[in-house]
C-alpha cells in the first residue's frame, strides 16, 4: 500500500531520538538537529507515525481463562485472546520503524497471583520488554498507594515483603503519567517535588503553568520523537479514582478533572512546540454486547465527555478503564473530527493507530487517521523470550498457587441472583465475620461485589483436579486486592443509609447498583420502586430486627471503610479496628471449614 511505501521512503528520518522519561525543555528543537538527512533532497511534507497501545492489563501475563480470555474478532466470531507470549508476537509483527508503543492503565492490580505476588513487578518488566514507552495510571496503579506506584516507577525493593526472586527491582521501563493527578496540600519542597515529576528540569516557565492548576504528583507529559517530529502522550486516570481505591493510599493526592488537566497539559506542549497531541485516559464508556472491536456502540458517557471536550489541540483519544473495545469518531471543540478509541482489556486487543504528521506544522493531519483493533489470538507462535520469561515467574510462583486450603462440595459461583446477592460473597462475607469476631467484636460483614472477582469451581483450575480442592491460587483469584479487614461501631440508623447506598442516587452517582454481600445473620428488605433513602427496611442480624439507635460492630474490608464505592456512610463508623489480609481470612474460614457446600443466596429480599 503507498502508506507503507511512504514509510520506506522517509527511512533516513527514522531516527528517532526517544527521550525516556524526557524533561520538557529538553525535548525542545535542538534534539532533532541530528536526525536531518544527511543529502539535501525534496523535503517531507509528511512523516508516518504508528501507534500501538494497550489497556488495562491487569498482569495478564498468563493467558485468561474463561470469559476473560475470549473475544469477539472483526468478523463477529469468538475467539481465544491474550497472554503476554501472544501479545509479544503480535506487538511484533504489528511494529514497523515508526512505531511508539503506549498504554491506558490500570495494568496492574487485581491481577493474577503470579504478578500480585510480586508486587505486579513481573507484568511491569513484561510491559517493558515489549517496548511500551509511556502510560497513563489507572485507578489500580494506586491499589497498594502512591508511594507504592512511586516504587514501582522508579525501584528498589518492597518496604514489607522485601526484594522478589529477581533481586533488586530496577523500576519501570516506560514512563507513568498523570496529568490531573495532583498533591492535595503543596507541603515544603513540594515544588521541587513537582520539577522532579516535570522530569528535573529548572524552568520557572513551568512553574507559572503550574499556578492555578495544582503540583503534579506524577509526570503529566511525555514527548517522543519520530521521523524527526515530536509527538507529546498527555496522561490522565479517572476522576472517580478516590471512590474506587483504598483512601488511606492517596490520602495526600487530589484527582482534578481529566478535561481541565488535560487542558493545562495541552497548553504545556504546546509551549514547546508539540503539536501531535494523544491523550491517554484511564476513562472510558460501555459498548452493547457481541460487537465487532472495530465497531463504535459507545455510549455517550464519561469517557466521551473527555473525548469531546478536550482541547481541539489534542488530536486523538486512546481511553481505558472499562474493558470494552471500540473505534469512535468524534468532535472535538472546534469541529474537527478525532479518533476515540479502546482496546478492551487483559492483554486481549492491541489498538493500531497509523497517522501522518505534517512536518513544518507538526501537527498530526487528522484525515490521515487510521486505527484498528486487532485482537491478540492465540494462533501465532507465542513469542519465545517472553514465554520462557513468563515460565520463570509461573515456577517461581507454583509453590504459592498450588498449596491446598480447603474443599467445596459443588461450584461456588459469583453470578448474583435477582437481590443482587451471590453464593459466594455470601461465603466471603461470612468467613470475614470469622475472621473479625474475635479481636473486632464484628457482628455482621459486608462485602463489596466488585472484590469478587471470580468463581470458585469443583474442578479447580487451571489444574483442574475435579475433586473440590481449593488451592490458595483460586482462592487468591476470587480475592486478589490484598485488603485489609476492619471492624467499626454503626448505628442502626447508619447501617440503613450505608445499605441505601447501595442503590443510585445520594452519593452513588454511577448508573447501577452495588448490593453489598452479606454474611449469613444478617437479612433485610428492600423495595426495587422506593425512592432512594427509604428503599431498605426489615434489617434484621441473628433473626432480630435492628433499631435506628443500636449500635452494630460491622466488618468490611478497608476500601468499604474507608468509603469506597460511594458508600460514604461507612466513613461516619467509629471504634475503628484492622485485622487480617481479606484473602488470609479466606483461606482460614476454609482451615476451619473443610468442606464447604454453597451458601444459598437469600438473606435479601426483594419487594417491589
Ligand atoms: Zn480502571
Amino acid at each position: 500500500m503507498s502508506w507503507f511505501m511512504m514509510s520506506r521512503s522517509f527511512q533516513r528520518l527514522a531516527m528517532a531520538s526517544v527521550l525516556a522519561g524526557a524533561s520538557l525543555v529538553l525535548a525542545i528543537g535542538p534534539a532533532q538537529a541530528g536526525n536531518k538527512p544527511a543529502t539535501p533532497s525534496k523535503p517531507a511534507k509528511t512523516v508516518p507515525v504508528r501507534l500501538l497501545s494497550l489497556n488495562d492489563f491487569h498482569g495478564n501475563l498468563e493467558p485468561p481463562t474463561g470469559s476473560s480470555g475470549r473475544m469477539v474478532d472483526e468478523t463477529g466470531a469468538t475467539v481465544d485472546a491474550g497472554g503476554a507470549a501472544y501479545a509479544a508476537t503480535h506487538l511484533k509483527q504489528l511494529s514497523d520503524k515508526n512505531t511508539l508503543k503506549v498504554a491506558q492503565g490500570d495494568l496492574i492490580g487485581a491481577s493474577p497471583l503470579i504478578s500480585a505476588a510480586y508486587h505486579d513487578e513481573p507484568s511491569v518488566e513484561f510491559l517493558g520488554k515489549v517496548g511500551v514507552t509511556a502510560s497513563a495510571v489507572g485507578n489500580h496503579e494506586f491499589d497498594e498507594g502512591y508511594a507504592e506506584l512511586k516504587r514501582i516507577m522508579n525501584g528498589g525493593c518492597h518496604p514489607v515483603d522485601g526484594c522478589s526472586p529477581a533481586g533488586k527491582w530496577k523500576g519501570a521501563d516506560f514512563s507513568y503519567l498523570g496529568a490531573n493527578v495532583i498533591f492535595k496540600r503543596p507541603a515544603r519542597g513540594a515544588e521541587k517535588q513537582a520539577l522532579e515529576a516535570l522530569g528535573g528540569s529548572n524552568s520557572s516557565l513551568l512553574l507559572s503553568l503550574l499556578k492555578g492548576y495544582g503540583i503534579p504528583a506524577l509526570p503529566p507529559v511525555a514527548i517522543r520523537w519520530m521521523n524527526g517530529v515530536p509527538v507529546g502522550f498527555i496522561g490522565l486516570v479517572t476522576q472517580t479514582t478516590p471512590n474506587i481505591v483504598t483512601s488511606e493510599g492517596i490520602k495526600d493526592l487530589e484527582f482534578i478533572d481529566e478535561v481541565k488537566a488535560a487542558n493545562v497539559a495541552s497548553k504545556l506542549l504546546q509551549i514547546v512546540g508539540v503539536k501531535a497531541q494523544v491523550v491517554l485516559v484511564h476513562e472510558g464508556d460501555q459498548v452493547t454486547a457481541g460487537q465487532s472491536p472495530d465497531a463504535c456502540s459507545a455510549q455517550p458517557g464519561a469517557g466521551n465527555r473527555i473525548a469531546t471536550q478536550v482541547d481541539a489541540e489534542v488530536d486523538m483519544i486512546l481511553s481505558g478503564h472499562s474493558h470494552q473495545a471500540y473505534l469512535c469518531t468524534v468532535a472535538d471543540p472546534k469541529g474537527g473530527t478525532r479518533l476515540y478509541s479502546q482496546g478492551g482489556s487483559f492483554g486481549r486487543v492491541i489498538t493500531k493507530v497509523d497517522f501522518q504528521v505534517d512536518v513544518k506544522t507538526r501537527d498530526v493531519v487528522r484525515s490521515s487517521v487510521v486505527a484498528d483493533n486487532q485482537v491478540v489470538t492465540r494462533t501465532v507462535t507465542p513469542d519465545p523470550e517472553i514465554a520462557t520469561f513468563v515460565q520463570t515467574w509461573k515456577d517461581r510462583v507454583a509453590t504459592v498457587a498450588n498449596r491446598p486450603i480447603g474443599r467445596i462440595t459443588a461450584d461456588i459461583t459469583n453470578t448474583a441472583v435477582a437481590s443482587g446477592e451471590s453464593p459466594l460473597g455470601n461465603l466471603i462475607a461470612d468467613g470475614q465475620l470469622a475472621a473479625t469476631k474475635t479481636g473486632g467484636n464484628a457482628q455482621i460483614a459486608l462485602m463489596n461485589p466488585g472484590g469478587v472477582r471470580a468463581s470458585l469451581t469443583y474442578a479447580g483450575s487451571p489444574a483442574g483436579e475435579g475433586d473440590g480442592v481449593v488451592t490458595y491460587g483460586e482462592a487468591f483469584t476470587v480475592q486478589p486486592f490484598n485488603n485489609l479487614m476492619q471492624v467499626v461501631t454503626l448505628t442502626g440508623a447508619q447501617l440503613k443509609t450505608v445499605l441505601e447506598q447501595q442503590f443510585v442516587g445520594g452519593p452513588n452517582a454511577q448508573a447501577f447498583t452495588k448490593i453489598l454481600q452479606p454474611s449469613s445473620n444478617f437479612t433485610y428488605t428492600y423495595s426495587a420502586s422506593a425512592p432512594w433513602g427509604s428503599k431498605v427496611s426489615e434489617m434484621k442480624i441473628d433473626g432480630v430486627a435492628v433499631t435506628d439507635t443500636q449500635t452494630i460492630r460491622v466488618a468490611a474490608n478497608n476500601f468499604l471503610v474507608g468509603g469506597g464505592d460511594a458508600f460514604l456512610a461507612f466513613k461516619d463508623g467509629t471504634d475503628l479496628w484492622s485485622g487480617p489480609l481479606d484473602i488470609d481470612a479466606f483461606a482460614a474460614y476454609f482451615a476451619a471449614n473443610p468442606s464447604i457446600t454453597p451458601p444459598v443466596p437469600n438473606h435479601i429480599t426483594v419487594v417491589p
